[in-house]
């Protein structure tokens, strides 16, 4: 803490999954053989059509800013992308193109949010999602969920967590970090609660919409009664394996889509220029020409969760989107491991990185203590060296 620092910053914690790459980054530039399973990113190359399209608008000459909200054309790659793969319709004006699903998710939270305001986040939630709210003056309300049931909350937990002072709720289906993916049946029955309340508005983040295992992605934004106050965050990111490029999108109400141009315009101004050319052609194709990476990512899970029963004490629910597993814990927890006691996760992954040399991260950051995250968007030879490792670090 630096008192010369604001109290906004001083009070913000750094980003879990980021400090760990970091420090993974550091030791091996240090010399040390680490194997990164703690960064949430595909290790396949953007897909050649996607660079080409790039290649392209550079050739073309695109340079200049663009409109704050995205090229139009884009917006309604956009739109029918949200019709073909969601059965969602909107207008132009109810989309917003930013840096990364990130700055989308800021941009809701520091449009919707004032002091004292809750944050609905079922745990384990995605690490960022509880410092932006703070950042936004809200106050994150956690709803626990346990292995048993799938990480899933339940219309009854829902509601018992609901107060006055509810503004929003975030969740991400597939779920970084469990990798829960919630059913049509599973968002109806959450939504009966929430039609109780119509002033909460919802964050459904669906940036890992098509790593989905089950096949079937649900929307609470299809809901006729929750749509006027859903907002779809969505990116491609992940889909399309283009992390650094940074292009994060909203499908919302008109108001809050306004709201979000609004601000963006005064922080960032349009997302890059290029990245955002690429982005129409890889919404415009199908996602099928992803589906190699979906089906390497499957086949990762079963390899990772069938070594994982391998290793005592590692208890995991069993994954059905994203590429985490999201193992508890918590049996390490009073033991001594070759000289050092694990009190709680972060203790367990500081000493995986240490003696085993493999990344991961704490479920700390993500709401659930007990766990610590291992991302299996890594190749089958890294999961199968650092499991290997992991076993050997703790007999
Ligand atoms: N939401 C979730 C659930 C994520 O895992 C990530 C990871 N990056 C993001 C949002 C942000 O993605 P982007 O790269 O588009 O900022
Ligand atoms: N979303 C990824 C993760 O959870 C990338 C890192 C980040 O943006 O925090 O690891």
């Amino acid at each position: 803490m630096n008192p010369k620092l604001s109290n906004r910053i001083n009070a913000m914690a750094t980003s879990a999954t980021l400090a760990m790459a970091a420090k993974a980054r550091e030791l091996k530039n240090e010399g040390k053989d680490i194997i990164g399973l703690s960064l949430g990113e595909p290790d396949f190359n953007v897909p050649e059509f996607v660079k080409e399209a790039a290649i392209k608008a550079v050739n073309e000459n695109y340079h200049s800013y663009t409109p704050v909200d995205g090229y139009a054309d884009l917006k309604q790659a956009i739109i029918t992308k949200f019709k073909r793969d969601n059965h969602l319709t909107y207008t132009p004006n109810q989309i917003v193109v930013s840096t990364g699903a990130k700055q989308s998710l800021a941009n809701l939270a520091m449009v919707l949010l004032n002091e004292g305001d809750e944050v609905l986040l079922p745990a384990p939630y995605w690490v960022s999602y509880s410092d932006i709210s703070k950042l936004a003056g809200g106050v994150p309300v956690e709803i626990p969920t346990s292995i048993n049931s799938d990480f899933k909350i339940t219309p009854e937990s829902l509601e018992a967590a609901i107060t006055p002072k509810t503004k929003m709720m975030i969740y991400s289906s597939p779920c970084n970090p469990s990798g829960s993916v919630y059913s049509i049946e599973e968002l109806r029955a959450l939504a009966d609660v929430l039609v109780n309340y119509p002033d909460i508005i919802v964050i459904s983040d669906e940036i890992y919409e098509h790593i989905n295992f089950t096949e079937i992605h649900a929307s609470m934004a299809t809901f006729e009664d929750m749509k006027n106050r859903t907002v779809v965050v969505n990116g491609v990111s992940k889909a399309y394996s283009m992390t650094g490029w940074r292009i994060g999108y909203i499908g919302a109400p008109e108001w809050i889509a306004r709201a979000c141009n609004k601000m963006q315009g005064q922080i960032t101004s349009g997302a890059n220029c290029i990245a955002q050319r690429a982005t129409i052609t890889a919404l415009e194709n199908s996602p099928s020409k992803i589906q190699f990476m979906v089906d390497a990512f499957k086949k990762r899970r079963t390899l990772i969760l069938d070594l994982l029963a391998e290793i005592p004490g590692f208890k995991t629910n069993i994954p059905q989107g994203a590429f985490y597993v999201f193992p508890d814990i918590s049996y390490y927890f009073g033991k001594t491991l070759n000289g050092t006691i694990i009190h709680n996760a972060s203790d367990f992954s500081l000493y995986l990185l240490e003696k085993a040399h493999v990344a991961t991260v704490t479920g700390e950051a993500f709401g659930d203590p007990n766990c610590i995250r291992i991302s299996y968007a890594a190749s089958e030879e890294n999961i199968v060296d650092a499991l290997q490792r992991i076993k050997v670090a703790l007999v």
